[in-house]
């Protein structure tokens, strides 16, 4: 399968890895959109958060947590981060391997664009 983030998985790519485990791995956004900007992803291929089922609850629960972990790590949990999947081409999805973005260190505006 010709994907990106599964090939960061199998390190046929370099990235910066801030945290891995059986499950999941987490690591900088190539292009930051904020002087934070991290992905936490499932190590197993899922394209879109459509594909999700209630079998995958496990795996999406550890971003969530793996993400306030490193926020926490990086000190930007009380100042204070946002988080966002973005799903199928509306949703501003580029990448077809569920990820989510975790973004800190400047005031984030909503609605996001
Ligand atoms: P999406 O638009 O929600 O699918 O987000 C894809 C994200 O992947 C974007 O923020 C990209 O900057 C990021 N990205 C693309 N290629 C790489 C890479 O090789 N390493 C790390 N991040 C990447």
């Amino acid at each position: 399968m010709d994907c990106l983030f599964c090939k960061i998985v199998n390190k046929e790519i370099p990235a910066t890895v801030l945290y891995e485990d059986d499950d999941v791995i987490a690591f900088e956004d190539i292009m930051p959109q904020a002087p934070h900007h991290f992905l936490v992803i499932p190590k197993r291929h899922i394209s879109t958060l459509n594909d999700l089922t209630d079998a995958d609850a496990p795996v999406v629960g550890k971003l969530q947590i793996t993400a306030a972990k490193i926020a926490k790590q990086k000190g930007i949990s009380d100042a204070g981060y946002r988080v966002a999947m973005n799903c199928n081409e509306m949703g501003g999805q580029t990448v077809y391997h569920i990820h989510m973005h975790v973004l800190g260190g400047r005031a984030m505006t909503w609605p996001p664009g």
